[in-house]
């Protein structure tokens, strides 16, 4: 195939799988125009404003085993935690005392009924508390139909479900291959959480083990075919304590999947330019400046993180979480500076929607 960079970049993010990975392959100064055409576009199509969402990690307790995540059961070196009533609605209070539009729950996964009663609980309590002027996102795993639909109705409005990657091969090499951790039930969550009418989001994680750049074209046209309105997707980081860790050295360095990462980010937004796409937290802990590198090039959402410090390091998905020390009012303060030296500003008092849902969905977007 004769490719020319120009060429592809004029097609308005209509790219064939061939095309995709001919850019997640670009290098040196052709890598550089295609970021810089993804941040032409963003700037065309929204703004240079980015979203927050206040990071609650609300529990580290998981009924699952992935094979990636330190937060998995098998993991008898974590101690576990769940966040009290107070904890939360402090954390909510942090937000909003922060002009934070908006929060994201976010756990290990359960479903007892336990569990199910008092996320509602706390929806609704979170929304009373701020006058409903604070937004939220839920990232909570996998769930029934009927469990999305309660957090919908007491006033959760977003909800992110990687899929991790679309690939069913590659799905259980990084999860065991059993009915906890089924792909199919992965993807008829995703499409519940459509029906119910959430602003749904999914994503995948970049550079894991036996992961191609097929594999990641893939991702990208799952994306668009579900037609999400977020995505959030970020580099892979190997914990110590997880299978995965054995093949830590068959996966690209840190360079490369931070490399790997910002092209993906800037050809969804060429793909997708309305969409939300958070910089991920696990870009800063592989690059100093990975959140604004993955700003510069598509990414329009932010997660600073509210939870009480104590138990920040018992979440520890990955090693070495960029931000565990940090205070709400450092991270306003840095978030800002660090923002304006790219050229963008922080979007305070919003719920940050994404304008592919509110554009899709008018009957929605006065939920505010
Ligand atoms: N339990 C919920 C779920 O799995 O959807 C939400 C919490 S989970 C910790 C949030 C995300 O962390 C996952 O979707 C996964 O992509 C990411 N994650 C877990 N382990 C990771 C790792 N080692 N490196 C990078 N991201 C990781
Ligand atoms: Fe649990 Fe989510 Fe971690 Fe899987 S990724 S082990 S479901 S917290």
């Amino acid at each position: 195939m004769k490719t020319d960079l120009n060429d592809i970049l004029q097609k308005n993010g209509n790219f064939s799988k061939e095309e995709l990975v001919f850019l997640l392959s670009l290098q040196g100064s052709d890598m550089q125009k295609l970021l810089d055409k993804a941040l032409e576009v963003k700037l065309k199509y929204l703004d240079n404003k980015v979203r927050l969402r206040g990071l609650i990690e609300y529990s580290n307790k998981c009924r699952k085993n992935c094979l990636y995540c330190g937060l998995r059961s098998s993991n008898t070196s974590v101690k576990r935690y769940e966040l009290s009533e107070d904890e939360v609605i402090e954390c909510a209070k942090m937000a909003m005392d922060s002009h934070y539009g908006s929060i994201a729950i976010q756990s290990g996964e359960r479903q007892d009924k336990e569990f199910v009663e008092k996320i509602e609980y706390l929806i609704k309590k979170v929304k009373q508390i701020s006058n409903n002027k604070l937004g939220i996102t839920l990232s909570l795993g996998e769930q029934s139909f009927e469990t999305y639909k309660r957090w919908f109705d007491a006033g959760a409005h977003r909800y992110l479900l990687r899929i991790e990657a679309s690939n069913k091969n590659l799905y259980y090499k990084i999860h065991p291959e059993n009915e906890l951790h089924s792909y199919e039930n992965r993807i008829s969550c995703i499409d519940n959480l459509l029906k119910t009418g959430y602003q749904t989001g999914t994503g995948v994680m970049i550079g894991l083990p036996f992961q191609t750049k097929e594999d990641l074209a893939d991702d990208l046209l799952f994306f668009k075919a579900k037609n999400v309105a977020m995505v959030g997707m970020g580099p892979f980081i190997p914990h110590p304590d997880t299978p995965l860790w054995q093949y830590k050295d068959l996966i690209p360095d840190k360079r490369e999947r931070m490399r790997l990462t910002l092209k993906m980010i800037a050809v969804l937004r060429l793909m997708m330019p309305q969409i939300n796409m958070v910089s991920a937290t696990a870009n800063q802990t592989i690059d100093e400046s990975g959140r604004e590198k993955a700003v510069v090039c598509g990414a329009n959402v932010i997660m600073p993180n509210l939870s009480p410090e104590e138990n920040r390091e018992e979440y520890s998905i990955y090693p070495d979480k960029a931000c565990v020390h940090d205070k709400p009012d450092q991270c306003r303060n840095c978030l800002d500076i660090r923002m304006h030296t790219i050229d963008h500003e922080i979007l305070y008092d919003d719920w940050g929607d994404s304008l592919a849902f509110t554009k899709t969905h008018p009957e929605q977007a006065g939920l505010k």
